[in-house]
């Protein structure tokens, strides 16, 4: 079997299209959506990511701003920035780039985003929402994976699905989501052992673990549907995920690339998140 490749580049383009319509309304209304991204430091990967997101704003008719902040500011710098940020009646969504550099506290830094403007949804508040059921603004990524699966019609009601990595902003809100869609969901992480025996077990399995090559061939089960999330810089240059691609694609019967795949959708889904935070704004001004 030779797998269906999922191109998130497409998908994402589809879905900025249809996004186009809510920003035009909201334009007519007077209202542009605002997009601001904090980002601490020089790390070479964050400025990659965020000239992407403000490309992607531009595509879409969104207005954003960039607020860079020197890596050997205090914490104050970023808190003080979020706190005018958080006041801007132009700006609905605001993310704050990770990693920080060392020192920055990352929890109360996400922690002091408003609410109603938190678009990656790494607020408690938002994180709690998710897993009671009633999400509000979830994290990009995981809604970027559970988009991609839904476009390709795969069944996740009573699967199986795998998800390696628990992180906070993948592993964890993707397995509620995979939950609330009523698939059976195990969760793995750096100490499961025998994680091919696991993996092995899965309908769906995602690789969220940032560990190239982590998923081989004989991990998969023939016919899975694989999503590997993993962003991993190699020396040489290039990216690659946590499959292998070209053994794996011979046994999954759906694989996303690296790259190609999540990354798109990921800031498709920022957008998205951030178009809703404006028509929330607007609806809550006119009440
Ligand atoms: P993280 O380092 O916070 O978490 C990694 C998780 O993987 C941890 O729970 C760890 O226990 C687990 N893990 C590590 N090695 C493992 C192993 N050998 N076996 C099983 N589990 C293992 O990382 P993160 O922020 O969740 O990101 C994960 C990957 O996804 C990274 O490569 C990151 O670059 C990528 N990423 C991609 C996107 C995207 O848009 N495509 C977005 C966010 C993160």
């Amino acid at each position: 079997m030779t797998a269906k490749i999922l191109d998130g580049n497409a998908a994402a383009r589809h879905i900025r299209g249809q996004l186009r319509e809510r920003v035009d309304a909201l334009k007519a209304r007077g209202v542009t959506p605002g997009l601001a991204v904090i980002v601490a430091g020089d790390n070479p990967a964050s400025k990659v990511y965020v000239s992407n997101k403000a490309k992607a704003c531009a595509e879409a008719g969104l207005h954003s701003e960039v607020h860079a902040i020197d890596g050997g500011s205090p914490e104050r710098a970023v808190l003080t920035t979020l706190e005018k940020l958080n006041r801007d009646p132009r700006i609905h969504g605001i993310i704050v780039q990770l990693p920080l550099p060392r020192g920055l506290n990352a929890e109360r830094i996400m922690q002091s985003i408003a609410v109603e403007k938190d678009v990656d949804g790494f607020n408690w508040r938002n994180l709690g929402a998710l897993v009671g059921g009633h999400p509000s603004f979830s994290p990009c990524t995981p809604l970027g994976v559970m988009e991609l699966l839904d476009r390709a019609g795969a069944a996740l009601e009573g699967r199986h699905a795998v998800v390696v990595g628990r992180s906070n902003i993948v592993g964890k809100p993707l397995a509620l989501m995979l939950i609330a869609r009523g698939a059976t969901v195990t969760v793995c992480n750096s100490k499961t052992p025998d994680l091919g025996g696991v993996t092995r077990r899965a309908d769906i399995l995602v690789a969220a673990a940032g560990k190239p090559g982590l998923i081989d061939a004989a991990m998969v089960k023939p016919g899975a549907v694989v999503i590997d999330v993993g962003i991993n810089r190699l020396p040489q240059g290039g990216i690659v995920g946590d499959v292998e691609f070209a053994s794996v694609k011979e046994v999954a019967s759906l694989i996303t690339p690296v790259p190609g795949g999540v990354g798109p959708m990921t800031v498709a889904m920022l957008i998205a998140n951030t178009v809703t935070a404006a028509e929330r704004a607007v609806t809550s001004r006119a009440a």
